[in-house]
């Protein structure tokens, strides 16, 4: 398959008007061209380094607490397939599942062997304590829990029961969260001893940890444990900033998802709206603060189909630019070729060799960030292979 005379954005920078050749999937050839395509342009597929595939697909809102207790795990799973080949539609060709299991595995053993047309993707498993933010999606009485670990050995027989599940990485509790229930945002979520064995066995099994962490000190332990990236990271005094602007640490904003909670966009309890809205007062000026301290902020929305939809990606990188302070460039790195280095994927750039997934959109979004809209999609590789619109 091929495009011709396209303007390019490679993943780092453009590259004014190429011949761009592939085969399912692989990325043949890439050369300089005459401009055939006014208006136009081509750019890599997004990588979204937080979601949760399972969550309601349907487009009519339901309780995101209830929804799990009266959907089976089967319907569920479908739920999950809808969600990603939404996302790819849209221009996000690779996600990483930060609380997934046995049937995200599945998912993406599906997609990877080509039973289903979908995304790349990655699968994170939780390790949370008792009590811990994980450990609150579901009401106290209810019997089917997911597995917490306490204690360093848990920890450590808890990474290892992923690792032999299949599970491509772990992802931690450090703070208490905003929709689990009965918790504080600023709970503490697991011990230095816990964290760092945890850290220290994902490592020796060749996994990557991402850390949910919103208050101060759940950032800092993190961080000072050696985890390989913050999710959320909301208030990240100016000293945390300048720590993980150091050590080059990935942060994943969660701007969107953080919003529509406290602003009462999407249906949520009081709780959890008191308990966002608190955060995000502060957040946006540490954030801007933050940014310009050189901390490394990633594409992550926690799109889940109840508070963030799959397919307001593009919407969230606008934002970030926004509230970061980006230039258009650097949020589309972020969203890219960056998003793509902090989970460990050769993917998120335009180059011989690599897979083929590309967005050809109307504009320069390198330009004018708010170009990168789902309106101007003209057209979706994922794979190598056409999911949505016509190529020009
Ligand atoms: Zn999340």
């Amino acid at each position: 398959m091929r495009l011709d005379g396209i303007a390019l954005w490679d993943g780092t920078e453009p590259r004014g008007p190429v011949d761009l050749t592939w085969e399912p999937d692989r990325i043949l050839d890439l050369r300089p061209a005459e401009q055939r395509h006014d208006g136009l342009c081509v750019i890599p597929g997004l990588v979204d380094t937080h979601v949760h595939l399972i969550g309601d697909a349907r487009d009519r809102p339901s309780d995101f607490t209830t929804w799990p207790l009266v959907t089976t795990r089967d319907e569920q799973v479908l739920h999950g397939v809808a969600h990603a080949q939404r996302a790819m539609r849209h221009g996000v060709t690779t996600l990483r599942d930060l609380a997934g299991d046995e049937a995200q595995v599945a998912l993406r053993r599906v997609f990877d062997e080509g039973l289903l047309p979908g995304p790349r993707i990655r699968v994170h498993g939780m390790v949370g304590m008792t009590a811990g933010h994980g450990d609150l999606f579901l009401p106290p009485a209810h019997p089917l829990r997911k597995p917490t670990a306490d204690g360093p050995d848990e920890c450590r027989k808890l990474v290892r029961t992923w690792a032999r599940a299949g599970i491509d990485g772990i992802k931690i509790t450090t703070s208490g969260g905003v929709l689990s229930i009965g918790d504080g945002h600023d709970w503490r979520n697991y011990t230095r001893e816990e964290i760092r064995a945890v850290v220290d066995e994902a490592h020796a099994l060749g996994m990557l940890v991402a850390a949910h962490a919103h208050s101060e000190g759940g950032i800092r332990v993190a961080v000072e444990e050696g985890v390989d990236s913050i999710e959320h990271g909301t208030l990240m005094s100016a000293d945390l900033a300048e720590t993980l602007a150091a050590r080059h640490t990935p942060v994943a904003p969660t701007l969107l998802i953080n919003k529509a909670v406290a602003e009462g966009q999407v249906p949520v309890p009081p709780e959890a709206r008191a308990k966002a809205a608190e955060l995000v007062a502060k957040r946006d000026l540490l954030f801007a603060e933050a940014a310009r301290l050189g901390v490394r902020f990633v594409l992550g929305t926690d799109a889940n189909g109840h508070h963030v939809q799959f397919g307001d990606q593009f919407a969230e990188v606008v934002h970030m630019a926004e509230v970061l302070g980006m230039d258009a460039g650097a949020a589309l790195r972020a969203a890219t070729s960056d998003a793509a280095d902090a989970i460990g994927m050769p993917v998120g750039r335009v180059e011989p060799g690599l897979g083929a997934d590309l967005v050809v959109l109307r504009g320069r979004p390198w330009e004018r960030i708010e170009d990168l809209a789902v309106a101007n999609i003209v057209a979706v590789v994922s794979r190598g292979r056409l999911v949505a619109g016509r190529l020009p």
